[in-house]
Formats: C-alpha cells, sequence, structure tokens
C-alpha cells in the first residue's frame, strides 16, 4: 500500500500484457479516488517526511486479518485461502514438536483412526492414489528452479573438494511435462566464464535443468502397484512428521526409466515426502543420477518438491573412471509456487478490512525539489524491489532482513551516522555469491549470506555496501516510473544490472574499512580477512557460484586490515576456526512465498579438517513439520511411536 502523502492509493499494475481489458483501464482512472479510510498502523508509523510508505503488520494486525480472512473466505478466490493457511503456519505454536503428551487421550484421534487402511496393500493403494493427486496439483504450478552443480576431485588432505562448476535458474513448467525456461543461459556477459572454462562445460552441456527437475516426481506416467512392488520397511520420523518408509522395485518388463529406491509416506494423508534412488536401470549409453528428494508441506495436504540432491561418482570408484564426466554433487531448490507473489495477496486482503475515517491533513504540502528527488529514488528502489519480489528473485521482507538491519544499525550509531531515507537490507534468493546496493537498499544474496562464517564477516561485507550508500553512487532513477518495469522474465538479468565500476569498488572498500574501523566489530575482522581469502583462493574452482547475475562479487581484493590494524590479536585465528560454511549453511526458504529463516541449528564450531567444507555441495537432510496443523492428532501419533525406530539418516 502505497501513500502519496495523505491521500491514500490502491495501486493496480495495468500493462497490455497483464491487463488487456477495458476493466483495467478504469481502474487506472479510479487510482487515487482519495477514499479516505483509517488503518490501525501497529507495526509501521507514519513518517512524516517520506511520501510513499510502506507499513509492515505486527503480529496482532495479522493474526486480526487472518480471522477476518477465515470469516471471509467463501468470498475470496483459492490463492488467499492458502495464504491465510500460510499465515496461520506461522504462528509460533504451529513450530513447537509437541511429542511429550500422553497418548490416547484426544478424542480428535478417534475418527481419523477409523478411517485408517489396516493391511499392507491398503496403505499402498492409498499412497498411489494420493500421488496421482499430488501430481495433478504440481502440475498447477510454475515456481522457480535452481540447480547448483559442484564437480570434484580428490585431496589428499581434504578429500573431495570442488572442481569446476555450473548454475542453472529457470522457470519451471509442469503443466508441460518437466521443462524449464532458463533465466541466466541467454546472458552474454557470463561468456568470458563459460569460454575459460574449457573442458569442464563441453560436459556441462549434459546438466541441461529439464534432468534435475525430473526428479520431483517418481514416476510421471506408471506410479502404479501394477509396475511397483512395494516393501515395508519401517516407521521413522522426518522431523515431527511420522512416516512410514517403503522400498519401491520396479517389476519386471515394465520398461525403463522407473524409480529403484526408498519411499518416506507421511501417515496422516499417505503423501509422498522424500523419496531417495535412481531412474533405471542403467545401461551403458543411458546413465542415471542418484538423488535423494524432499517435499515440504505448505498447506492441508499439499506437499510440494522443494529440495533435491543429487550425486553421481566417486573418485575412488573404478566405474566412475570409466564415466564420460567428472564425479559430481548438486543441489535443486524449488520456491515461489504462490501465484503472483503472497505480498499482492496481502495488500489486497488489507484493503478489504479497511473501514473508512478520517483524514491526516495537517502536514499537506507539495514537496521541495531536494525532498523530491530523494523521494523519486525512494520510489525507483522500491519499484525494483517489489518488481523482483514478484518474480520470485526477491525474498519478501522479514527475519534475515531484519538482522541485516541490525548490523547496519551498528555500524551508523558507532559512526555517527543519520541517513535519510533510512538504509534497508534484502536479500536476493539466489545461491550465486554477490551483493549490490540500489540507493539506500543493501542487497546480499541468500548463497553470500549461507557461508559468511559470523556475524563479523557478515558486517564487513555490509559495511563496503554501506560505503557505496554513502559515496552516493549511481543508481538509475529510471525505475521511477512504471513502464521501465514492463520487461520479459526472461530478461531479467539483462535488464536490471547493479555492478559497479572498479572505481565506485575500490572507493567503497576504503569507505567500508573505515566505517569498520569504528564499529563494534573493529576486533574481529579477522575472520572476514579469512573469508576473503578463502573464497580467493577457491574462486578459479568455484567460477559459477561467484559470478554474479546483477551485482557485484565479493570483493576478495579487499585489504580490510590496512584500515583497521588496531588488533594483532585477530592476526593468527585458532586452528579450528572455519573460514566459510558450506553451501545452506545459514538460512532456510521456505518454498511457498520464498520467505527466508535463519536455521535454528548453529553451524558446528569445531570440526576435522576434511569436516571443513567451505562453499562445498552437502546433501539435504530436512526437518519437516506441518503447517497449520498442530492438532492432537499429531500429538497422539508422535507419543504413540515412541519406541518405533525414528533414527534420521
Ligand atoms: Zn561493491
Amino acid at each position: 500500500m502505497l501513500i502519496i502523502r495523505n491521500v491514500r492509493c490502491l495501486t493496480f499494475a495495468v500493462g497490455l500484457k497483464a491487463r488487456p481489458d477495458a476493466k483495467g483501464e478504469r481502474r487506472l482512472s479510479q487510482n487515487c479516488s482519495s477514499v479516505q479510510m483509517t488503518v490501525h498502523f501497529a507495526g509501521g508509523s507514519v513518517a512524516s517526511g517520506a511520501p510513499t510508505v510502506t507499513y509492515r503488520f505486527s503480529e496482532n494486525i495479522m493474526r486480526f486479518l487472518l480471522n477476518v480472512l477465515l470469516v471471509t473466505a467463501s468470498l475470496i478466490a483459492m490463492p488467499l485461502v492458502k495464504s491465510a493457511q500460510l499465515l496461520a503456519a506461522q504462528q509460533p505454536a504451529a513450530q513447537e514438536p509437541a511429542a511429550q503428551e500422553p497418548a490416547a487421550q484426544s478424542p480428535a484421534a478417534q475418527p481419523r483412526a477409523a478411517q485408517q487402511p489396516t493391511t499392507e496393500s491398503q496403505v499402498v493403494d492409498k499412497i498411489v492414489t494420493r500421488e496421482q493427486e499430488e501430481m495433478r496439483l504440481i502440475r498447477q504450478f510454475s515456481p522457480l528452479v535452481e540447480t547448483y552443480v559442484q564437480n570434484f576431485r580428490e585431496n589428499k588432505h581434504l578429500g573431495a573438494v570442488p572442481d569446476g562448476d555450473k548454475y542453472l535458474l529457470g522457470r519451471a513448467d509442469f503443466s508441460r511435462g518437466v521443462e524449464v525456461v532458463s533465466l541466466n543461459d541467454t546472458q552474454s556477459k557470463n561468456k568470458n566464464f563459460l569460454g575459460s572454462m574449457g573442458n569442464f562445460f563441453a560436459f556441462g552441456k549434459q546438466y541441461v535443468p529439464a534432468g534435475f527437475l525430473q526428479m520431483v516426481f517418481i514416476d510421471s506416467d506408471g506410479f502404479n502397484q501394477g509396475n511397483y512392488k512395494f516393501t515395508y520397511v519401517r516407521r521413522e520420523f522426518l522431523g515431527e512428521v511420522r512416516c512410514l518408509v517403503f522400498d519401491l522395485t520396479p517389476l519386471p518388463k515394465t520398461g525403463k526409466g522407473r524409480f529403484v529406491g526408498r519411499i518416506w509416506v507421511e501417515d496422516q494423508d499417505y503423501s509422498i515426502v522424500r523419496f531417495n534412488g535412481s531412474f533405471g536401470p542403467a545401461s551403458l549409453t543411458s546413465y542415471y543420477f542418484s538423488f535423494d528428494s524432499w517435499r515440504v508441506n505448505t498447506g492441508k495436504k499439499q506437499w510440494l518438491p522443494a529440495f533435491i540432491y543429487s550425486q553421481q561418482g566417486d573418485f575412488q570408484d573404478a566405474q566412475t573412471k570409466s564415466m564420460a564426466f567428472k564425479p559430481f554433487k548438486a543441489q535443486t531448490r524449488l520456491w515461489g509456487y504462490a501465484p503472483g507473489g503472497v505480498g499482492e495477496e496481502q495488500e489486497l486482503t488489507k484493503l478489504l478490512v479497511e473501514t473508512p475515517v478520517k483524514d491526516q491533513a495537517e502536514k499537506a504540502d507539495d514537496y521541495s525539489p531536494l525532498l523530491a528527488e530523494r523521494s523519486w529514488a525512494r520510489q525507483a528502489e522500491d519499484n525494483v524491489m517489489d518488481s523482483m519480489e514478484r518474480l520470485g528473485l526477491m525474498a519478501p521482507y522479514g527475519d534475515v532482513d531484519k538482522v541485516l538491519e541490525t548490523v547496519v544499525n551498528n555500524l551508523e550509531v558507532t559512526n555517527d551516522l543519520d541517513i535519510q531515507p533510512e538504509v534497508r537490507c534484502r536479500v536476493l534468493m539466489t545461491s550465486t555469491l554477490e551483493s549490490f546496493t540500489i540507493g539506500h537498499t543493501i542487497v546480499l544474496s541468500r548463497g553470500l549470506i549461507d557461508v559468511l562464517p559470523d556475524e563479523a564477516s557478515l558486517a564487513a561485507i555490509i559495511a563496503h555496501e554501506f560505503g557505496h550508500v554513502l559515496l552516493g553512487h549511481h543508481m538509475d532513477t529510471q525505475f521511477g516510473f512504471f513502464n521501465h518495469l514492463r520487461f520479459d522474465e526472461k530478461e531479467t538479468f539483462s535488464h536490471f544490472g547493479f555492478g559497479s565500476t572498479h572505481e565506485e569498488e575500490q572507493a567503497a572498500n576504503r569507505k567500508g574499512a573505515e566505517l569498520l574501523s569504528k564499529s563494534p566489530y573493529k576486533d574481529q575482522t579477522g575472520t572476514a580477512r579469512l573469508f576473503l581469502q578463502a573464497l580467493k583462493d577457491r574462486s578459479k574452482d568455484i567460477p559459477n557460484l561467484i559470478s554474479p547475475h546483477l551485482g557485484d562479487r565479493v570483493p576478495t581484493n579487499w585489504a580490510i586490515a590496512s584500515e583497521s590494524s588496531a588488533q594483532p590479536s585477530a592476526e593468527k585465528p585458532a586452528a579450528n576456526v572455519i573460514a566459510a560454511l558450506p553451501l545452506g549453511g545459514r538460512v532456510k526458504i521456505e518454498p511457498w512465498s520464498g520467505r527466508l529463516q535463519m536455521l535454528k541449528s548453529k553451524p558446528v564450531s569445531a570440526v576435522a579438517e576434511y569436516e571443513k567444507i567451505p562453499f562445498e555441495i552437502t546433501p539435504f537432510v530436512l526437518f519437516l513439520t506441518r503447517q497449520g496443523d498442530s492438532s492432537s492428532t499429531e500429538v497422539v501419533g508422535a507419543a504413540s511411536a515412541k519406541s518405533d525406530a525414528n533414527t534420521r539418516p
């Protein structure tokens, strides 16, 4: 919701592509209909200077909204209801694994038990039916899909180390089978890197995005009892979700490409939540990768593909040596399932629950040229952020942004700075290590936040970006015009570009070092230096991970020590210090809305040398939960299964 000073306006995007009809035109003309409405702005404050203010709702308001939503659910379209479920799920109560309650106390458990299948073949029937429904559900969506592949080679001291990589980002189209529209492979600015990869790139052509995406389905045209033998293994918990585990074996003469491996089926609706294995059988001409595919619950009976780890080959394995390609590991992430972005739905919700009230007209006047200039720049920033959030490339504002803004605040306070408009932080969803600044908005990629070893190294990266802000480095204010935000999704990376010049980078390094030297982080810059050194050492093995798509690469040549040299103790780090974390070490993606959360498990501090896996790909082990469903059935299920095998893999 924008506030153009005191007149609150409802903004609708109007464009030939989005709404070609005359209706849209009418809406535009009603755009600033000066409808007077009141809101209790518990979360945001009406900043007097800024013409456009984005309000963030407090939790109470969210709860209130949710209630209204539930009451009016029948009037609202499906996606909105899904969003309501999501909101419900975000209440803290849903997060508690309540396994300590006594079993069989809850009446709610009784009716459910009556419908439960009693024989193994009834269970298998349920699983097959449910998976057919699940496939129909998945086919309605087109999430973003990102695959990052690392080849590896043997290192005598460290075990497997990265040896070349490949990065794929695209929009999945499940309605037409398994297809991906690539967003990053059409770029001329990446040419240098592809060229320098030489040998690897020739093999890299085998890694088609659709190949990895195939692993979201177990068997898209024959998942049934006629093609597979199901063998019950045991019960097992994945996080707080109790599962039945089955081994699947294709029956003889059922054709190629059938799944061989293990499936985990949650025991309320019999949805498959994880499958681990391969398509087979392999032959000399066709080779299938092993994979571990996870689905995440995003609402009632809605388990969507979210994370896939795949791997093939090992340098000690004789068979690998005869393969046509180097051994590799790959992570695939899917997110952005919510159609059109969750944020927009909340805006509309807000519109529906607001009631008309009085105007606040005391401060009414046009802006001075300077204020107008500032507010125009802010508008351009907001437009870029909104546009990228809608594409699923920018995370909705949330917890991780607040963590970054705390660091910004620490730098501001200790350097005695008061920046207007305030400096904000956002997170780019990609795994590539990059950062940039647009106006007063600092953007770090999720991948970069993931691998940073500690807060001080995060502060160093932010201090560099803050340097860009303070030096007033160029930003494209054309994005203040809304027509500049209309482009084909495939063109995203060529349409937007926020990279800095070499001179700007050097200046930002100097300014950043100055900020750090007066900050609370001034005695801890040792880890930041270690991080930059580690990244520099590895950079030739992970060229695609460090290639930015929108911003700047991490400034590995930045000598932070030269400016803040008052900390001799930080020069010699302890032997067990980790210079950088593996990919996915910190931030968790919620696949429906694209929201980000800091992982609760703290990074392990002391590890063996071979366990230090900076910038490397590791398997996923998820703590599965059910969204919006902390009901007693779950409690009973969890408690009664206490004696079962609940070991995690
Ligand atoms: Zn920079």
